[in-house]
């Protein structure tokens, strides 16, 4: 047959496509370059995402089908392209159709974007309408998520259903060659939202540009609060000591560090050592804080992250940053407004209520936020992005699944709480929602349930939910919702969720170290080789058990951790030991009775709380004031080039490996007795982990013929461990699977909690 001819047939073709396509400027996109083809037929947005048919000869539909392919608009996101062939009818012209809006879509919503560059063009141009309008966007940037109040994406179901469009900006709308052809959010200074200022008394202050008055107030030493797209920000110029100190004091006394916001690369590399990398992450279109390494004679004030090897910077992301930005900062200290574990403030009145005795000015703006979302949090870790922290600008983003489940709403845990709900292969992890011990993170929890079930459209079948009896999230799940649920091992969800990111369905080892985790015995788990799927899973190995005193005190002082070890290795406390420095005689002496008769010691195998009990051994901090700080601080001490690790002691028994930790303190006791440097010991320790990682993994792969290794659990934020352990099972031929999308720590419990319970669906 003629090749030549067959090309020049005429065709007609139905091309559907889903994923993020609605409301990112994909119909224009397709229109254009139908048009640049000179293809004829039309498209439209429905129910699954976008419908396209087109007309025309082969050979040019294959290259309209290319291009679609490959340059999609920058917010669009295709996860399937289903292309069907027609029968020709000889249409002419291209056109854009109405919605179907008989049906609610099913079309994904799009992450809220920072502003693109032709916004920022037009931000700084005088002659342009939105000179200086805070509220610039297009079709390509701007609010999505925060702002969606339902489904379909539509003006009317947003936040932006309060500003009617003047009529420029309704022909820009109606335009298929403008930027802002149904820009859900546009708007201008005639008609869209407009900022307003308000004292700490919450009377408005009226002003002409309250943009100036603001940069002038940061300048001066003022604390302001910044409402921006997922919520409340606390603002204070980071060089200035003083007033950063003054925020930490009114703030709460905590010790966590601040976020930063620097103008641009420039601003960053005077302050903290930045890779291309690095600056690939910061500048991505999610625009997330990314910790950086401090640089040594930074000139920024040391109360941003004190005792902190790092800073955690973003970028400006929106309008008003650029605004404030173009003031003449280089750094502004960014922090979420929030009290202690309480999740973000964003809601106007609650803003000038719960912040009144923190901020100086608020300045705010009449554009609601539907939901509330924290900035994200990620950094490189073994030349790999892990995101940390997933909210804004990742959220609503599906998480392709390698097999087709039943819908599934998992609760996830009760620090770091998300959720995750499922929808045919897809896994909708939700935005950040913290801490749900306070009833304000337990309110957003439920209100986040019901957000997402109405934004996807989903009816859950079943529930699951953590094998803890006293967490919220189970509470909620076992005894608010009447549905079947499934509570699900913390450390098999963990191993689950990294097999989900990486679209395995086998078996793998996982290594899951982190905090706590309700074990299936009963005791608490945390220091985890198991061997599993997305179905099951068997404990090969943990660590030795040991008794955590005052159990959750335990978390927050980690002297106690210290001691339980020293009292299994030598009977009686040795006094002048580091860790007990400035802990009253009587108190410890206390502890070490009840913990030798058992009282209120639950049993852990928790690596979290050996990296604790090493980091008081070491002298390094007694107290935390938040979860992790010890083993965060051990990290930064250690010297990341130390090459010989310490001897340790692992037991095999009846398929079981046991590591025994309290061994491996004795050495480090007497190390830091002998006077070693602790940054030296400090190292030693964490390539000793490493290293009895890969021994457990060969041991482990000789019995079960597997190769492949997770490794999951907050405690794998530790880039340093990650790194090591890394290195060690490739050398010895592992496949090693690590997070990237999903947050390591309990942020992507949800996940694997969702992909377990929802096992028996159908696989492709
Ligand atoms: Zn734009
Ligand atoms: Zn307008
Ligand atoms: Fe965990």
């Amino acid at each position: 047959m003629n090749h030549q001819s067959s090309n020049n047939q005429h065709v007609r073709r139905k091309i559907v496509i889903e994923g993020v396509v609605q409301g990112v400027g994909f119909r224009p996109y397709v229109y254009q370059l139908a048009i640049r083809l000179q293809i004829a037929g039309w498209v439209r947005n429905d129910r699954t995402g976008v419908t396209i048919e087109v007309e025309g000869n082969e050979e040019d539909l294959d290259s309209f089908l290319e291009q679609l392919r490959q340059n999609t608009p920058p917010l669009a996101e295709i996860s399937r392209i289903t292309v069907s062939n027609l029968n020709f009818l000889g249409d002419r012209g291209f056109f854009i159709h109405h919605s179907q809006s008989d049906s609610p879509s099913r079309a994904q919503i799009a992450p809220d974007t920072f502003v693109c560059s032709e916004c920022l063009h037009e931000l700084f141009d005088q002659s342009d309408r939105r000179y200086r309008y805070p509220f610039i966007n297009c079709t390509n940037c701007g609010p999505r998520f925060s702002i969606v109040t339902g489904v379909p994406y539509d003006r009317p179901l947003t936040t932006m259903a309060d500003f009617p469009m003047c009529s420029r900006c309704l022909s820009e709308y109606h335009d298929p060659n403008s930027r802002r052809f149904h820009a859900q959010p546009n708007a201008c200074p005639d008609c869209g939202p407009q900022l307003t200022l308000v004292d700490s008394q919450r009377e408005p202050v009226i002003i002409k540009d309250p943009l100036k008055f603001v940069a002038e107030t940061l300048r001066q030493g003022g604390i302001v609060a910044i409402k921006g797209l997922g919520g409340y920000h606390l603002a204070v110029d980071a060089t200035n000591s003083a007033a950063v100190n003054e925020l930490r004091r009114r703030k709460s006394r905590d010790e966590k560090p601040f976020a930063l916001m620097a103008r641009d690369q420039d601003s960053i590399s005077a302050f903290a050592e930045v890779s291309e990398q690095e600056y690939q992450l910061l500048a991505g279109p999610e625009r997330p804080i990314v910790l950086l390494h401090k640089k040594t004679g930074h000139r920024l004030a040391e109360e941003v992250a004190p005792d902190n090897r790092y800073f955690g910077v973003m970028l400006p992301y929106t309008p008003l940053h650029y605004l404030l930005f173009a003031e003449g900062f280089n750094a502004i200290v960014m922090t979420s407004a929030n009290h202690t574990d309480e999740p973000i403030v964003y809601q106007d009145l609650e803003a000038l209520e719960r912040l009144s005795g923190i901020a100086d000015f608020f300045l705010t703006h009449n554009r609601r936020i539907e939901t509330r979302t924290d900035d994200s949090i990620a950094r490189i870790m073994a030349s790999h992005p892990v995101i940390l922290r997933r909210s804004r600008g990742f959220v609503p983003r599906a998480v392709r699944l390698p097999c087709k489940l039943k819908p599934v709403l998992a609760v996830g845990g009760d620090l770091k709480n998300t959720i995750c709900l499922t929808r045919s292969n897809d896994a909708f992890l939700s935005q950040h929602i913290g801490d749900l011990k306070n009833t304000e993170g337990y309110e957003s929890f439920k209100r986040t349930i019901n957000h997402l079930i109405t934004l996807l459209d989903v009816c859950p079948e079943r529930l699951a939910c953590d094998l803890h009896p006293d967490y919220y999230s189970s509470h909620y799940a076992l005894e608010e919702c009447h549905l079947p649920a499934m509570p699900v091992q913390h450390h098999h969800a963990h191993l689950a969720s990294c097999l989900a990111e990486h679209g395995r369905q086998h078996p793998a080892i996982g290594i899951v170290f982190d905090g706590l985790g309700y074990g299936a015995d009963g005791h608490i788990w945390g220091g985890e080789f198991l061997i599993g799927d997305l179905k099951s899973y068997q404990r090969s190995g943990h660590f030795r058990y040991q008794p955590m005193p005052g159990g959750d005190l335990a978390t927050r002082q980690p002297w106690r951790m210290a001691l339980s070890y020293l009292q299994s290795v030598f009977g009686e406390i040795p006094e002048d030991c580091s860790a007990l420095k400035g802990i009253p005689k009587n108190e410890w002496q206390l502890v070490a009775q009840a913990n030798q008769r058992g009282i209120n010691s639950p049993l852990t195998s928790s690596c979290g709380r050996l990296f604790d009990a090493v980091a008081a051994v070491l002298g390094l901090r007694q107290r935390v004031s938040f979860e992790g700080q010890a083993a965060m601080e051990l990290e930064m001490i250690a010297d990341p080039d130390q090459t010989q690790p310490y001897s340790y002691v692992l037991e095999f028994e009846k398929k079981l490996v046991q590591f025994d930790p309290a061994s491996l303190l004795k050495v480090i006791l007497e190390e830091e007795r002998s006077g070693k440097p602790l940054s030296q010991i400090a190292g030693r320790f964490h390539l000793t982990l490493a290293a009895m990682m890969v021994e457990v993994c060969e041991y482990l792969r000789d019995e079960s013929r597997i190769n492949s290794v997770v490794l999951s659990g907050g405690v794998f934020q530790n880039s340093l461990l990650t790194q090591k352990a890394k290195n060690g099972l490739q050398k010895a031929n592992f496949e090693v699977l690590t997070h990237s999308h999903i947050p390591p720590n309990d942020g992507g419990l949800a996940l694997g909690q969702a992909v377990i319970a929802g096992q028996d669906g159908e696989y492709f």
